[in-house]
């Protein structure tokens, strides 16, 4: 099962995307996760790519996308996989679309996880208190806020029109547990139905 989650900074897709992954046992290949494992490496890339995430803005599409086909290519991913925070931008998601159509992939279904700006902010202030992320004060928010409406919203567009029957807004102010179940629904009916 390949599913694509689509959300501003905050929305709780990350949370989902995980809980997912560990339910239905597929790999979920968060870009951002796997660029703050990349920060530890100490060498001049990581450096680099700390003073672009560290000031909210996005990392070049070149080096996002060789790591996604890397990744898509591998073993781990036979069973499925979640994309969690890509494609971000209009050049990432036609890389995307040629990768899936030249590897005979197909998107099951899409989660477009939509929320309150005011409502991110808040959570994500909260975030940097417990989890002490460079990226998470109140400018950078406001940059990756920015980022996600002009980047990234016309990418999720772009999807909910290409795969009409696949896509589906979520509301992601509900509590964790019943957008779990929202997510878990929709997954199943999809199987049901044998889309997937
Ligand atoms: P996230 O944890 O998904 O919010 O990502 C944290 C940061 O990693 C973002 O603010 C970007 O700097 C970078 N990043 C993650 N995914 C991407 C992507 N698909 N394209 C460009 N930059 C990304």
């Amino acid at each position: 099962m390949k599913i694509v989650f689509f959300g501003p900074p905050g929305s709780g897709k990350g949370t989902q995307a995980k809980m997912i992954s560990e339910k239905i046992n597929i790999l979920h290949l968060s870009t951002g996760e796997i660029l703050r494992q990349k920060l530890k490496d100490g060498d001049q890339l990581s450096l680099k790519l700390n003073e672009i995430m560290s000031s909210g803005n996005l990392v070049s599409d070149d080096l996002i996308n060789e790591i996604i086909s890397e990744k898509l290519l591998s073993d781990y991913c036979t069973n499925g996989f979640i994309l969690d925070g890509y494609p971000r931008t209009l050049s990432q998601s036609e890389f995307l679309i040629f990768f899936l159509k030249n590897n005979n992939f197909n998107i099951d279904i899409i989660f477009d996880f939509k929320i309150d700006f005011k409502i991110v902010e808040e959570r994500i202030l909260l975030r940097s208190q417990q989890e002490k992320r460079t990226d998470d004060d109140l400018n950078v928010i406001k940059t990756r806020l920015y980022k996600y409406i002009h980047e990234t919203l016309p990418v999720s567009k772009f999807f909910s029109n290409k795969f009409k029957s696949n896509y589906f807004a979520i509301d992601a102010s509900k509590e964790i547990s019943q957008i779990q179940k929202d997510l878990m629904k929709i997954i199943k009916k999809s199987r049901e139905i044998g889309e997937i």
